[in-house]
C-alpha cells in the first residue's frame, strides 16, 4: 500500500536515529497506519531489538522513501481509510526516544503481571558507524552541492512538519470518530486498548531455531494459533501474548463491582512456548524430534496434542490445512516418520536390521477402532503379566515416508468418513498413530503420537444425552489418567492408574520403564471467547509438569481428608474391587480438586455400565449362535414327527431338553439386561447429582 507510507514497505532498510544519537540501518517489520508509524528491528550483540518510529522521523532521515506527495510541490495525499489498529506483537514504545532491546531475561516476565522494559545499558556497545555525510572542506563545488542538498533537505523537513501538523489534526478527528464507531461495533474496544498497552510495555524474544533443544524426560509446551477467520469476523480479541521462548500470558478481561473493566494477566511457564508465527516444523524441532532417537535406543516415546476443539491439535499432529485438504506431510506424524527413516540409515542403527511398522487407531467412548482396517472394533486384553494387547490391531510395514503418508491419509479419511465436519467426530475421540521399530519381530522401540479428544468435552458429564455423557465421562477420566501417568513417569512411581481409562491402558508400556519419554503440546485458541477453556488447558498442562519437577508440592496438595468420603462411596456401591475400579479410585484421590465425590460416583456408574454393556453384548451373541443351533435341532425333531411310527417319548424328552436350555439361557440374558437397564438409570441419576458441583473442563 502506498499512501502515507510512501515507498516504505515491510522488509526494506531505513536509517534510524537512536536515543543516544547514533544513526544506523534497521529493517522495517510492520507498518502502523493508525498512528502513522513503523516498527523497525535490528540486531545488536546477537539480540533482536525493535523500536517504533513515527513516519515523519523516518522521512526526515530517509527522504528517498517519502511519498511523492511529500515533495513540496505535489498536492497532499488523502488520508488512509479508517481501520481498527491491528495490535502489533512487536515491541512498541511509550516514548519515541526509548529503544527496546530484545527480551533479555524471561524470568523478569514471570511472577509479575507487568514486565518492565529491560534495563540494558548500551553504553558499552560499539556504536554502528555514523553515516552523516561530511563535506570535503577544500572542494568548493562539492561544498556548494552539499549546501544545496542540505538546504533542500531543510526545506523538505519544514514542509513535512507543516503537513505533519495538519495531518495530526485530521488524525485526531478521525480517531475520535473512529472511537465512536468502535464503541458501537466493538464492545471490547477498551479491553483491546488495555492489551495493546500492556504489550507495548513488553520486550519480545520469541523462540528461534538457534535456541537450545533441551533434554527432557517430560516436556510440556504450549502452542497458540493465530485468530482464525471466524474469530476475526466475530471481532474476537487475541488475549494471548507469548513474550519469550517459554512464557505464555493470558489477558483475562474482568469486571469490578462498579462495572469498570480490567485485565487480569496470568502468566504460565512451560518448557517452550510457540507463538502464532511458529510453524509445525518449528514445533516439531523442539517437541517430537528429540524423541525419535529414544525409540532407536530401545525406548518408548509418546507425544500428545492436548487442548480444546479447534485449538490446533490436528493441525499440529496431522498437518496444515489448506482449505479442506490437509497436507499430511507437514504434521508431526509425518515429520517423525521422515526422521525415523533418516535415522535408520545411520551406521549405528543400520546394523540393527530394524523394520518399521505403523498403526493408526482411535479410542472413542472407551472403545478402540482400527483406522487402518475400516474402523474394525477391537478388544483390549491384559494378560497375566500385565501386558496389554489390542487384539487384531493392524500393524503395517512401512519402507519410506511416502508409505507412512498413505497410511495417514487412509486413516484420516476413515476417521472422518460420514462426518459433517472433521471436528464433529474428532473432538470426541483420541487418535493414536504409532511408529514401531522391530528387530527380528521383537519390539525395539515405539513412538505413539496422539491427537487427543477436545478437553472441553470432558465437562459434558451432565448432558441430557446419554451418549454425550458417556463420551464426556470417558474423556474426563482419560485426561485425568493421562496426567497421572505422565506425573508418575516423572517420579518413577511404581503404581500408575493406567487401567482407569482405555487410553492409558493401551499406552501403558509407554509410561513405564527407564527409557520412556513423553512430550505434551498444549494447543490454545487465542480468542477472548476461548479464554476459560484456554486457562483450563494451561492449568492442566502446568500440573503435568509442575508436579514432575516439584514432588513436594504433590504431597502437600494431596494431604486432604477426602479419602474417607471416597471409601463411603465405595461402600455404597458395595462391590469387591477390580483393577479398573482401584485405578479409578486412585485417580480420583489424586485429583480430588477436580473430581467431586459425585463425579466419582458417576465415573463408577459409567465404568460399571461400560463393563456390563460389553458382557450383555457378548452374551447376546452367544445366545444368538445357540438359537441357530436350537432351530436346527427343532427342525430335525419336527421332521421326525412326520414319520408314521416316530418315538413320541423321545420327541417329548428332546423337546423338553431344548426348551429347558432355552429358558435357562434366555432367563440369564434377560436378568443381565434387566440389571443393565438398572445401571443405565443409576448412571442417569448419578449424572444429575453432578450438576450442582459441575467439574471444571479438564
Ligand atoms: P483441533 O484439532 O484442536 O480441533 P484443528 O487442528 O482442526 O483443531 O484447527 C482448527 C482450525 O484452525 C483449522 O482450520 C486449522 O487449519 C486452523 N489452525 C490450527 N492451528 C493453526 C496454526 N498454528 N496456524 C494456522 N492455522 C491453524
Ligand atoms: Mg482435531
Amino acid at each position: 500500500m502506498a499512501g502515507i507510507f510512501g515507498k516504505i514497505f515491510v522488509g526494506i532498510y531505513v536509517e534510524i536515529k537512536r536515543s543516544d544519537g547514533r544513526i544506523h540501518q534497521a529493517m522495517v517489520t510492520s507498518l502502523h497506519e493508525d498512528n502513522e508509524s513503523v516498527t523497525v528491528e535490528w540486531i545488536e550483540n546477537g539480540d533482536t531489538k525493535g523500536k517504533e518510529i513515527d513516519l515523519e522521523s523516518i522521512f526526515a532521515l530517509n527522504p528517498d522513501v517519502a511519498p511523492d506527495d511529500e515533495i513540496p510541490q505535489s498536492p497532499e495525499a488523502p488520508l488512509p481509510p479508517s481501520s481498527v489498529a491491528k495490535t502489533s506483537k512487536v515491541p512498541k514504545v511509550g516514548s519515541p526516544d526509548l529503544d527496546y532491546p530484545g527480551f533479555c531475561s524471561s524470568a523478569a516476565a514471570v511472577g509479575t503481571t507487568r514486565a518492565r522494559p529491560s534495563q540494558h545499558s548500551q553504553a558499552a556497545e560499539p556504536p554502528p558507524p555514523a553515516i552523516a555525510p561530511q563535506p570535503a572542506p577544500k572542494e568548493t563545488l562539492i561544498q556548494q552541492q552539499n549546501a544545496r542538498r542540505k538546504s533542500n533537505c531543510v526545506k523538505e523537513v519544514e514542509k513535512l512538519q507543516e503537513k505533519r501538523e495538519k495531518r495530526r489534526l485530521q488524525q485526531q478527528e478521525l480517531r475520535e470518530k473512529r472511537a465512536q464507531e468502535v464503541d458501537v461495533n466493538l464492545p471490547n474496544y477498551e479491553i483491546m486498548c488495555m492489551i495493546r498497552d500492556f504489550r507495548a510495555s513488553l520486550d519480545y524474544r520469541p523462540l528461534t531455531t538457534n535456541d537450545l533443544i533441551e533434554e527432557h524426560r517430560i516436556c510440556v509446551c504450549v502452542r497458540a494459533r493465530p485468530l482464525n477467520k471466524k474469530e476475526l469476523t466475530a471481532k474476537d480479541l487475541d488475549v494471548i501474548t507469548i513474550p519469550s521462548k517459554d512464557v505464555v500470558m493470558v489477558h483475562e478481561p474482568k469486571q469490578k463491582v462498579d462495572l469498570t473493566r480490567y485485565l487480569e494477566n496470568q502468566t504460565f511457564r512451560f518448557d517452550y512456548a510457540f507463538d502464532e508465527n511458529s510453524t509445525n516444523e518449528m514445533v516439531y524441532r523442539f517437541t517430537a524430534q528429540p524423541l525419535v532417537e529414544t525409540i532407536f535406543e530401545r525406548g518408548m516415546a509418546t507425544c500428545f496434542a492436548y487442548g480444546q476443539t479447534g485449538s490446533g491439535k490436528t493441525h499440529t499432529m496431522g498437518g496444515d490445512f489448506s482449505g479442506k485438504n490437509q497436507d499430511c506431510s507437514k504434521g508431526i506424524y509425518a515429520l517423525s516418520a521422515r526422521d525415523v527413516f533418516l535415522m535408520l540409515k545411520k551406521p549405528n542403527y543400520k546394523k540393527l536390521d530394524l523394520q518399521v511398522f505403523a498403526t493408526f487407531f482411535e479410542i472413542y467412548s472407551g472403545k478402540v477402532f482400527d483406522l487402518l482396517n475400516r474402523k474394525a472394533k477391537l478388544r483390549v486384553l491384559e494378560d497375566g503379566k500385565q501386558q496389554v494387547q489390542v487384539v487384531g490391531l493392524q500393524e503395517r510395514e512401512v519402507k519410506c515416508t511416502e508409505d507412512v503418508l498413505k497410511l495417514i491419509e487412509m486413516g484420516n479419511s476413515c476417521r472422518t468418513s460420514g462426518q459433517t465436519s472433521a471436528n464433529a467426530h474428532s473432538s470426541r475421540s483420541h487418535a493414536v498413530f504409532q511408529i514401531i521399530l522391530r528387530r527380528r519381530g521383537k519390539m525395539h522401540g515405539k513412538f505413539s503420537l496422539i491427537d487427543l479428544a477436545g478437553n472441553e468435552r470432558g465437562a459434558d458429564t451432565s448432558s441430557a444425552d446419554r451418549q454425550t455423557r458417556l463420551e464426556g465421562a470417558e474423556i474426563n477420566k482419560s485426561l485425568l489418567a493421562l496426567k497421572e501417568c505422565i506425573r508418575a513417569l516423572g517420579r518413577n512411581k511404581p503404581h500408575t492408574p493406567f487401567r482407569a481409562s482405555k487410553l492409558t491402558q493401551v499406552l501403558r508400556d509407554s509410561f513405564i520403564g527407564e527409557n520412556s519419554r513423553t512430550c505434551m503440546i498444549a494447543t490454545i485458541s487465542p480468542g477472548m471467547a476461548s479464554c476459560e477453556n484456554t486457562l483450563n488447558t494451561l492449568r492442566y498442562a502446568n500440573r503435568v509438569k509442575e508436579l514432575a519437577v516439584d514432588p513436594a508440592a504433590v504431597l502437600e496438595s494431596r494431604q486432604g481428608g477426602h479419602i474417607n468420603q471416597l471409601e463411603v462411596l465405595e461402600a455404597q456401591w458395595g462391590v469387591g474391587s477390580s483393577p479398573q475400579r482401584d485405578d479409578l479410585k486412585l485417580l480420583c484421590e489424586q485429583n480430588e480438586e477436580e473430581v467431586s465425590p459425585q463425579l466419582f460416583t458417576f465415573h463408577e456408574a459409567v465404568s460399571q455400565l461400560v463393563e456390563m454393556e460389553e458382557q450383555v453384548l457378548e452374551d447376546h451373541r452367544v445366545v444368538f449362535q445357540e438359537s441357530i443351533r436350537w432351530l436346527e435341532d427343532e427342525k430335525v425333531l419336527l421332521e421326525m414327527t412326520e414319520e408314521v411310527d416316530y418315538d413320541v417319548e423321545s420327541y417329548a424328552t428332546q423337546l423338553e431338553q431344548i426348551l429347558d436350555q432355552k429358558i435357562d439361557i434366555l432367563t440369564e440374558l434377560r436378568d443381565k439386561v434387566k440389571s443393565f437397564r438398572c445401571t443405565l438409570q443409576e448412571e442417569e441419576q448419578a449424572s444429575k447429582q453432578i450438576t450442582p458441583k459441575r467439574p471444571r473442563a479438564l
